[in-house]
């Protein structure tokens, strides 16, 4: 494993092998910022995650505070997203921490839509 703790990670994260073509993926939309692509393993009919191509913050918390503007740049893409791909209706997760699942700590967004009633239970 390499250490994910450290802003200067020795190896470029998945994403950023994503980005630069190394490794394949399902790319639905792409800017100068910005790329979306399709989760290897979605959890909703309409799962893509949202990734920043600078992989300079780890996660959201760090973004917010560093980059304001780039956040709210992936929210209006996780909107276009989800217009173009369901009925304009989503979730947007960060996962933040190991302990709350994070295993990519290049920050991104999993926009889930369609098929919204799965969590409406409880
Ligand atoms: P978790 O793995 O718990 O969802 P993250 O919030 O860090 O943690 O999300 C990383 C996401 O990246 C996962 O949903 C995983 O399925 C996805 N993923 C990993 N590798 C690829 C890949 N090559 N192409 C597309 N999605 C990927």
């Amino acid at each position: 494993m390499t250490d994910a703790t450290t802003h200067d990670q020795a190896e470029p994260s998945i994403f950023t092998r994503i980005i630069r073509r190394e490794i394949p993926a399902s790319v639905v939309a792409e800017d100068e910022h910005l790329i979306a692509f399709h989760d290897i393993a979605p959890q909703a009919p309409v799962h893509v995650l949202v990734v920043p191509k600078t992989e300079q913050y780890r996660d959201v918390v760090e973004l917010a505070a560093g980059d304001p503007a780039l956040l709210a740049e992936m929210v209006a893409f996780a909107h276009k997203i989800a217009r173009d791909l369901a009925d304009g209706d989503f979730r947007l997760v960060f996962n933040t921490g190991p302990e709350a699942g994070q295993t990519v700590f290049h920050v991104h967004a999993h926009v889930l839509a369609g098929g919204a009633k799965e969590d409406s239970l409880g």
